[in-house]
């Protein structure tokens, strides 16, 4: 792994830097948990896409701008750093986008990637249901062949941005009596179909943040399905390693919360508030640990740009970051005293979603049996 940045990347920096600088929106777009802010963050979406950076680094063809992971990685930095908005389309440009790019067909290519990048389509991730959380082999919503179409029943829930996207990927029972992981299909949804009712599901704050997906003898053609049927939990996987191992969380957003953090140390020492003892130690680990976390990622891509996969080590990586946010969160309402009651935005509200995070992508106790049985090969029980 070479660590420095070559002519040709320090360029994509400053072009990218520039773009931001004058396209960012001044003021910050409502939540895109509400109907007008995910209009406001799509409008976004659109301008990215045709400044050429909706994805870096996918192909021209299906809406990238062609380059590879390193500079995607030099992008989120710059991003990051210019405040842009939040991605609207994340589950569908993160991580359904990497996995049809591995398992699509080239009309699957065709048909999904390009209005994906421009966030025309937004998606929504249907695996969790009432009874498949942690244990998401115990999915029971079924598509039973019949000729061209799959006719879906079942329930899905918790899906983000569900309330408002267009489409859905979801593990589905394809083969009628069986058992776990077998017999599962990945299957892509319009949300608009007859027989789908999508029931939003309010966070305490009020916002529509997930949603209930109710199927009732709905009709998909069989041409949605993604990989091959009954291979949806493999399929899954890979979406997983997505998730978890690299694109949903990059370095960049939690060395600019780190960055911050930073910044409201310095602050309270200027003001002469009172700092707990070891405060400045906490502050400088938060620092150093999205430092460590940003040259693993360079490590991962370096791997990746090389030909190699990601495995089972993703869940090391969604241990770290997710513990990492939280820890950088509680610092700093440390930092704040009673007054964090008042710092809504950054800090109290990005508290509140910082404690969702050993939560989804699959819980942490479940990425600790993952390391215990796939990396360390301790027995099961
Ligand atoms: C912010 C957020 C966004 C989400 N977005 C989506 C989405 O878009 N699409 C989607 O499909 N889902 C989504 N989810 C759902 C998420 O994937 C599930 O909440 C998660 O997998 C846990 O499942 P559960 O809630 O049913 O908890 P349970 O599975 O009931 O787990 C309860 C507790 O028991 C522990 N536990 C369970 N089994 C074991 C075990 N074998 N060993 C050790 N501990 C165990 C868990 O770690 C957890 O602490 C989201 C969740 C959150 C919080």
């Amino acid at each position: 792994m070479d660590l420095r940045y070559t002519p040709e990347q320090e360029a994509f920096r400053k072009q990218a830097r520039a773009w931001l600088e004058a396209n960012v929106p001044a003021e910050p777009l409502p939540s895109f948990d509400v109907a007008e802010g995910f209009e406001a963050h799509r409008a976004w979406e659109k301008k990215l896409h045709a400044g050429g950076y909706a994805m870096v680094p996918w192909p021209v063809e299906y809406g990238g701008r062609g380059a590879d992971l390193l500079e995607w990685l030099i992008f989120e930095e710059e991003y990051y750093r210019a405040g842009a908005p939040g991605r609207v389309n994340q589950n569908g440009i993160f991580l359904l986008g990497p996995t049809i790019m591995e398992v699509g067909t080239p009309e699957q290519k065709a048909r999904f990637l390009p209005k994906m990048a421009s966030s025309e389509e937004v998606w929504a991730q249907g695996w969790s249901e009432p009874n498949a959380g942690s244990d998401m082999a115990n999915i029971q919503s079924t598509a039973l062949r019949d000729g061209d179409v799959y006719v879906i029943n079942g329930q899905k829930t918790w899906a983000s941005r569900g309330a408002y996207a267009h489409w859905l990927f979801g593990l589905f029972r394809t083969e009628p009596g069986s058992d776990r992981h077998r017999g599962l299909s990945f299957i892509l949804t319009p949300l608009d179909l007859p027989g789908i009712s999508v029931r939003p599901i309010q966070k305490i704050n009020g916002k529509a943040a997930f949603a209930e997906v109710f199927f009732d003898d709905v009709r998909v053609p069989v041409e949605n399905l993604l990989g091959d049927e009954g291979a949806g939990w493999n399929v899954a996987m890979a979406t997983a390693g997505f998730e978890r191992g690299l694109m949903l969380r990059s370095p960049a957003r939690f060395q600019s919360t780190a960055w911050r953090l930073v910044e409201l140390y310095r602050e309270t020492l200027e003001r002469g508030a009172p700092v707990a003892p070891g405060m400045r130690e906490r502050v400088a680990r938060c620092w150093m640990d999205a430092e460590a976390y940003a040259l693993n990622t360079y490590q991962t891509v370096t791997r990746l740009l090389a030909g190699g996969r990601i495995g089972a080590e993703a869940s090391l990586n969604k241990i770290f970051w997710s513990e990492l946010d939280i820890e950088m969160h509680e610092a700093a309402l440390e930092l704040l005293g009673p007054g964090a009651e008042l710092a809504r935005e950054p800090w109290l509200d990005g508290y509140v979603f910082a404690l969702s995070g050993p939560i989804y992508a699959g819980t942490n106790q479940i990425q600790r049996n993952i390391i215990a049985e796939r990396l360390l090969g301790l027995p099961r029980k």
